[in-house]
C-alpha cells in the first residue's frame, strides 16, 4: 500500500515581499525536517498516528511556528497551548487546552487518547495529568521569542487580538495564522489527524480556538477523511469544519477535493473565514486548501513525490 503525510505550519497573510530568502529557507527546511522524520516513520511501516504526532513534534519545537516552542503570548503576557489528535481506524481521540510549560501538547493529547478515559482535559487538570504521565516540561525562557513578544507588547494594552506572524506595524486586516499540523495514510490504509497551536497573539486568557476541538480544526475517520485546519478559528468553530468535509463525503459522496473545497472556499467564506487545511483519505488522495494569501504545507509520499510551499 501506498503511503502520503501532508503537513500545514499556519496559513494567512504571507506575503513573498514581507519574506526574505532566509527566512523563507529557514521555513521550508522546518517543514522539510516534518516531512522527513514523519516520511520515515511510514516507510517502515508505522502507522498514520505516529506519523503526525511526529509532525507535530517537530514543528512544535521549531520557534518559528506557533505551536510549542514558537507560541504566541495571550492577554496575559502568558502562552497558552491547545492540541489535538484523532485516529480514523477507531475515531479515538485527545485533546488538551491551555496549557503552558508542557514541551510537545501534542504528546500530551496522545497520551490522553491511549489512556482512553477522557477525550479531552484542559488546565491545572491537563497538567495533572502530564506529569503523572512524565512528560517533558519547560520553563517559560525555553517558550521566549522576542519577536513574538513584540507583536504582543504592540496590542497588550488593547482589546485586539492578532493572528500568528503579523507583523506589529501592519493593518489588523494582515492575517497570518501559525497553527501547525499534519495528516497522513500509512502502508494499512489508516488515516490520521493532528494539530497543535499556541492560539492567537493577545487572546483573551481562557479563550479556546478550533484547533482541540474534534470536528473544528481536527477530525480524522477512516471511511471520510482526516482534516487539520488553520486560519481564525472562531470561524472554523462555527462552521464545524473539519466535520463538515468529513459528512459532505458521508451524507453527499463528494471526493475529498471537492469536500475541502465547499467547506473553505464556499462556507468559511461566507462566514468571513481566513484559514485552510489540509486533508487526506484513506485512498491516498490528499489536498491542500485556503482561502487567504499563503499556507506553509508540504507533502511526501511513498512514490518519491515532495512538495513544499508557501504563497498561493
Ligand atoms: N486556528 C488557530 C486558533 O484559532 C490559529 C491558527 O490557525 O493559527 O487558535
Amino acid at each position: 500500500m501506498d503511503y502520503t503525510i501532508v503537513i500545514h505550519g499556519g496559513a494567512g497573510t504571507i506575503l513573498k515581499q514581507d519574506m526574505t530568502p532566509e527566512l523563507e529557507l529557514d521555513y521550508k527546511s522546518g517543514l522539510d525536517d516534518a516531512l522527513e522524520k514523519a516520511g520515515k516513520i511510514l516507510e517502515n511501516n508505522g502507522s498514520a498516528i505516529d506519523a503526525v504526532k511526529m509532525a507535530n513534534i517537530v514543528l512544535e519545537n521549531n520557534i518559528l511556528f506557533n505551536a510549542g516552542r514558537g507560541s504566541v503570548f495571550s492577554s496575559n503576557g502568558h502562552h497558552e497551548m491547545d492540541a489535538a489528535i484523532m485516529d480514523g481506524k477507531d475515531l479515538s481521540a485527545g485533546a488538551v487546552t491551555c496549557i503552558h510549560g508542557i514541551k510537545n501538547p501534542i504528546e500530551l493529547s496522545y497520551k490522553i487518547m491511549v489512556n482512553k478515559q477522557h477525550v479531552f482535559l484542559s488546565g491545572k487538570g491537563a497538567l495533572e495529568f502530564a506529569a503523572n504521565e512524565g512528560l517533558e516540561l519547560e520553563d517559560d525562557q525555553y517558550f521566549f521569542s522576542e519577536f513574538r513578544y513584540k507583536q504582543w507588547k504592540a496590542i497588550s494594552d488593547t482589546d485586539v487580538y492578532l493572528i500568528d506572524h503579523s507583523s506589529v506595524n501592519k493593518e489588523e486586516s494582515e492575517k497570518k495564522f501559525g497553527t501547525v499540523g499534519a495528516v497522513a495514510v500509512d502502508k494499512h490504509g489508516n488515516i490520521a489527524a493532528a494539530t497543535s497551536t499556541g492560539g492567537m497573539t493577545n487572546k483573551k486568557f481562557g479563550r479556546i480556538g478550533d484547533t482541540p476541538i474534534i470536528g473544528a480544526g481536527t477530525y480524522a475517520n477512516n471511511a471520510t477523511c482526516a482534516i487539520s485546519c488553520t486560519g481564525h478559528g472562531e470561524i472554523f468553530m462555527r462552521a464545524v469544519a473539519a466535520y463538515d468535509v468529513s459528512c459532505l463525503m458521508e451524507y453527499k459522496g463528494l471526493s475529498l477535493q471537492d469536500a475541502m473545497h465547499k467547506v473553505v472556499h464556499e462556507k468559511l467564506i461566507a462566514l468571513n473565514g481566513e484559514g485552510g487545511m489540509i486533508g487526506v483519505d484513506a485512498k491516498g488522495n490528499y489536498a491542500m486548501l485556503f482561502n487567504s494569501e499563503g499556507m506553509y504545507r508540504g507533502i511526501k509520499n511513498n512514490k518519491g513525490y515532495k512538495e513544499i510551499s508557501i504563497y498561493k
